[in-house]
């Protein structure tokens, strides 16, 4: 087979209407302020610890509204609670509660 120097990534298409939302309803409880995100990626162009690991606040996001709990334990070990995210979004949103919240709702549903 020709080598292109470059290899296709597994497909990880979803149906959103399957996911489990459970977790992502209790933390939009806990900040609703979650449902404002624009997605424009301030924070993620912003952020201390993506400066030093491969950790992307805005993958959080994505994580969650696709219920994939087990990378999103994972990834939100890297985030210092800095706030600068916070600081920079224009949506206004609580992003270090934001994380504070599945760190909470991680222990109570015991996933
Ligand atoms: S900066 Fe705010 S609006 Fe933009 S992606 Fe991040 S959380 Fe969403
Ligand atoms: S609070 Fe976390 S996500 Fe936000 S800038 Fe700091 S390290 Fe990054």
């Amino acid at each position: 087979m020709k080598q292109f120097g470059y290899s296709i990534n597994p497909d990880r298409q979803i149906d959103y209407d399957l996911t489990d939302k459970s977790l992502l309803s209790f933390i939009v409880s806990f900040e609703p302020s979650l449902l404002s995100c624009i997605s424009c990626g301030t924070c993620t162009a912003t952020c201390t610890a993506g400066h030093f690991t491969d950790f992307n606040i805005r993958r959080v996001h994505t994580l969650l509204r696709r219920g994939e709990i087990t990378t999103l334990k994972k990834e939100i070990q890297k985030c210092m609670l800095c706030g600068k995210c916070q600081l920079a979004c224009p949506a206004g949103v609580n992003l270090r509660n934001l994380i504070r919240s599945i760190h909470v709702a991680v222990e109570k549903f015991n996933v």
